[in-house]
């Protein structure tokens, strides 16, 4: 959630993050009526707050009938996403009773040569249209796994721009992927972004996410699909508790605390809710609960989160501590993720 230097612990609780600015994209009530959910996006740092040099990460989005790729004019490479969101009924699950909006797609673009990625484009159409009003050259889609609502633009996409390139995970079968990738695969976007590319399974045994860094020293995001959403993480459906885990707080938990999460689902407001069962007495949940939940009013996303707020906030991310175990009567890690787990699958908050 933050600008820059000075903001990166985010903006919820003590009013700061400097710079901030928050979009709303498409309406982004879907999740008011549909549970916990709606179209997402995050708004900072574009524009003339940019002028303090090149490089700096930026991410910026739409508002209905507004500039998706933000007009920034700025200078440099910098690093634009989007996260979006799917109304649901339940938190993580595949489908829900929701209306869905299947509206996403993260976008990250090379601003010295205006080369993009986008994540899950599940609507061609517009990601299409929008690139072209601004000049952006669609280069790479980074598909996060098969699932309908992340993969399902990919062949549209693939007519739409023949010559771009679909990434997805080796063993994910992803729609119209053209390019397989494994852990630790690196891919580069223009001349300024570098791409890790991260094996995050359980949720599906493919699921990839995206650690994306630029090379002037901005705080790196990292777009995590359905494996870790913001104060939560997706079901289980191909995995066990011991990948979760190690795709949750291994490999995700080891990346650098600033990083920027952005998540494939605005669920946090549920999550955090489900969160604060877990946890009574975290403050920092409840301090986040009230901080989204009138984000959420005002009908502002609360994506993106990062590395650092979900150590603090997701207890899904925090069953290493012993005082996280304890509370649910687990004496190990692993076994207090599925415990957790199988407790947010039954909770009817
Ligand atoms: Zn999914």
């Amino acid at each position: 959630m933050a600008t820059g230097k000075g903001g990166r612990r985010g903006n919820w609780g003590n009013g700061r993050g400097r710079g901030a600015r928050l979009g709303v994209g498409e309406g982004g009530l879907d999740g008011e009526r549909a549970g916990e959910g709606g179209t997402v996006t995050g708004e900072m740092g574009g524009g003339g707050r940019r002028s303090e040099g090149s490089g700096r990460v930026v991410v910026w989005a739409r508002r209905r009938r507004r500039n998706w790729f933000g007009g920034s004019g700025a200078t440099g490479h910098g690093v634009a996403a989007r996260a979006t969101s799917v109304g649901m009924e339940d938190g993580d699950g595949l489908r829900g009773k929701g209306r869905w909006r299947p509206v996403r797609g993260g976008r990250i673009i090379d601003e010295a040569t205006k080369e993009a990625a986008v994540v899950d484009p599940v609507e061609p159409h517009k990601i299409l249209r929008v690139a072209q009003e601004n000049g952006v050259d669609l280069k790479l889609v980074l598909t996060t796994h098969h699932h309908w609502d992340h993969a399902g633009g990919n062949d549209k996409i693939k007519q739409l721009v023949p010559e771009i390139k679909i990434f997805g995970g080796s063993v994910d079968n992803v729609q119209g992927c053209t390019n397989k990738v494994e852990n630790g695969d690196k891919l580069s976007l223009g001349t300024g972004i570098d791409i890790l590319c991260l094996h995050t399974p359980c949720h599906t045994k493919g699921h990839i996410s995206y650690y994306v860094t630029g090379k002037e020293g901005d705080d790196p995001a990292v777009f995590t699909g359905d494996t870790l959403f913001v104060a939560g993480c997706g079901k289980f459906f191909e995995g066990t508790a011991e990948q979760m885990y190690q795709s949750l707080c291994v490999t995700l938990g080891s990346l650098p605390k600033p990083t920027r999460v952005y998540c494939g689902h605005e669920y946090t407001v549920k999550n955090l809710q489900f969160a604060s069962t877990v946890e009574p007495d975290n403050v920092r949940i409840s301090q986040k609960l009230s901080w989204a939940e009138q984000k959420r009013h005002t009908g502002l996303p609360t994506v993106p989160s990062t590395i650092e707020e979900e150590l603090e906030t997701n207890p899904f991310m925090r069953v290493d501590l012993p005082e996280v175990q304890e509370k649910v009567s687990c004496k190990s890690p692993v076994d207090a993720l599925r415990e957790i787990r199988q407790r947010k699958d039954n909770w009817r908050g």
